[in-house]
């Protein structure tokens, strides 16, 4: 792939959509978008983009991921969304100690003093990008192959220690499906950023940003080849470029990875096919 990745340290607007790069409404009012969510830090914003109505459907979702299984990892990081508090000294948080004999036990630390852990899905290539899958339509589930572990704070070691046990545990409740749907909504709108808004039939992810297909496997998913750095100083990167396979040379994909100085997945995702669906595969 080739195309450029955008380093964004601050607030950037590009060109207004003018209509709603979701439902294509142009009448009524019309908010800006950031790209990333600016719970995560996001810098982009795409102005004049989602109409009242998708943005109360997006603004959902994405408050079920910064408020659940992200929520640890950006307040680790101090990063201050709208509605993000600044965490005080005296907060603490919930750790579970395991014990020789396999038991647990749980202690409230000084938030300073925990170990704060975050996890991101690491999913299946994407259907669209493996030659040796089909492309399934009805296809509704998701495919998890793994988690990556991301820690902050102290090290898990200095506690285990000082609380004589013999590790750690950390459980998480990931909301996966309006994780994958930020994801969407993510590349979705970094497309029209930067390449401008286009038919939205062609787009396979705003019918699951949408809520109105679930067939996430074909079109988004993780790379474990031409990943994006784990180097630099960006928060997140996001790169999007056509693909260059003669069978698909109309279709456009982006790539994103979160938290990209740490050693993060790199999800890639479908943006727009320019031809019919059910023509662009075998
Ligand atoms: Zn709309």
């Amino acid at each position: 792939m080739d195309g450029k990745a955008i380093k964004a340290p601050h607030t950037v607007r590009t060109a207004p959509a003018g209509a709603c790069i979701y439902c294509g409404a142009t009448g009524g009012r019309l908010t800006d978008e950031h790209v990333v969510p600016k719970g995560l830090g996001g810098t982009l914003v795409l102005p004049q983009a989602s109409c009242d109505d998708c943005a109360r459907l997006t603004s959902q979702f994405e408050m079920r991921v910064l408020r659940g299984f992200l929520d640890r990892g950006r307040q680790a990081m101090g990063i201050k969304g709208r509605k993000s508090h600044k965490r005080q000294a005296a907060d603490t948080i919930t750790q579970t100690f395991i014990q020789a004999d396999e038991s647990t036990f749980d202690h409230d630390v000084p938030w300073n003093e925990g170990v704060k852990v975050m996890h991101l899905p690491v999913f299946v290539l994407p259907a669209f990008l493996d030659p040796r899958r089909e492309m399934d339509p009805t296809v509704s589930k998701l495919e998890v192959m793994a988690l990556d572990t991301l820690h902050f704070g102290v090290g898990q070691g200095e506690l285990v220690r000082e609380y004589q046990a013999q590790g750690m545990r950390f459980e998480d409740q990931m909301d996966l499906w309006a994780f994958v749907k930020m994801l969407a909504k993510i590349a979705h709108s970094y497309h029209v950023a930067v390449d401008g808004l286009f038919p939205l039939e062609q787009s396979p992810l705003v019918p699951i940003i949408l809520g109105q297909r679930s067939d996430a496997l074909n079109w988004i998913g993780t790379m474990l080849t031409d990943t994006l750095p784990s180097a630099g100083q960006a928060l997140h990167l996001l790169h999007h470029a056509p693909l260059e396979s003669e069978d698909r040379s109309q279709a456009w994909a982006v790539r994103i990875k979160l938290f990209a100085p740490d050693p993060t997945p790199t999800y890639a995702l479908a943006t727009r096919l320019s031809l019919p669906q059910d023509t662009t595969h075998g």
